[in-house]
């Protein structure tokens, strides 16, 4: 049986909203099974938790942000990508400030923080969000869809007319059996065009934005020294984010998506839109032995549709 894990002990991490510019300390704290993911705003009094739950999304603009009363969580998306790619179910993330710090723009230092304490097992069984039929959501020209598969992939076309951005690739797919979150993924930063980074200011986004958290193009360039990451940094990090918003089901999905030009918008309307179908998904667990799926902490098991059983 494939078992929830959490991680081993608290861990903490100081930095920057990316769109307040706000300092703020993240506290990473292990949770009980059935926890899910849980954020507590340790600077607003009597706060209740808010679950990172699809229907709790309150902003999609620019980033990922969660609601729930008056209290608001923001950017959620990169964290909760790390937490599906290092497979963890239950965690308490406490926050001093409304957002999640930006770290690097990317995934990566989420990921290492949680491995410096480790991850554990619990006893309970992992439970997966299976896809039973397609489900499709558009919002103008953009598409995202789930559909049926035996384990997880995701393709994404990135289209942008712009000479920088026409230099690089504009479509990837990764498969979790085969693909390393942490070496392939996790480490795509945040990137825009300057021009546009001034646009988002004047509506008060992008305060802490600089480039030590995103990648910078202008007409002509990549303005960061030092490059890209990969050579298909821009669109790995769609797919990083479409991981992260997805990982608001509450669950990882047995399933293969496809967006094109999704964002944070319709990636969450296609998570509140396969909660409304219920026919469409079924929750399931996997029968492995631990210490095979473990192996590699990283990857999920490579999934035979035998081995699954729903619950
Ligand atoms: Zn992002």
């Amino acid at each position: 049986m494939l078992k929830q894990r959490t991680i081993r002990k608290a861990v903490h991490a100081i930095g920057i909203g990316v769109h307040s510019g706000e300092k703020v300390r993240m506290t990473l704290r292990p949770a009980g099974e059935n926890t899910g993911i849980v954020f507590v705003r340790t600077d607003v009094k009597g706060a209740k938790p808010v679950a990172a739950q699809a229907d709790n999304v309150s902003d999609t603009t620019l980033s990922t942000s969660l609601g729930q009363a008056d209290v608001q969580v923001s950017t959620v998306e990169h964290l909760m990508s790390a937490l599906w790619g290092l497979g963890i179910d239950n965690l308490v993330v406490e926050l001093s400030a409304q957002e999640v710090p930006i770290m690097d723009g990317s995934a990566s230092p989420f990921v290492y923080l949680i491995n410096t304490v480790g991850i554990v097992e619990q006893n309970a069984a992992k439970e997966f969000i299976r896809i039973k039929r397609p489900i499709t959501v558009t919002q103008g020209d953009a598409q995202a869809t789930l559909k049926p598969f035996a384990g997880f992939k995701a393709g994404y076309t990135f289209e942008a007319d712009h000479p920088v951005y026409n230099r690089y690739p504009k479509y990837a797919e990764l498969d979790f059996s085969t693909v390393s979150y942490v070496e392939q993924v996790s480490r795509a930063r945040s990137f825009g065009l300057v021009k546009e980074l001034e646009q988002a200011q004047a509506i008060n986004k992008c305060l802490g934005s600089s480039l030590e958290n995103a990648v910078g193009i202008d007409d002509y360039n990549v303005v960061n020294e030092g490059g890209l990451r990969y050579d298909d940094e821009f669109v790995m990090h769609k797919l990083l984010d479409v991981i992260g918003d997805l990982y608001l089901l509450g669950r990882p999905i047995l399933g293969a998506f496809h967006g094109h030009k999704s964002g944070h918008a319709l990636n969450n309307k296609l998570a509140r839109a396969l909660l409304r179908c219920e026919d469409a998904w079924e929750l399931a667990t996997f029968e492995v032995p631990s210490s095979a799926a473990h192996e590699d902490a990283i990857r999920e098991p490579i999934l035979q549709p035998a081995a699954v059983s729903v619950i």
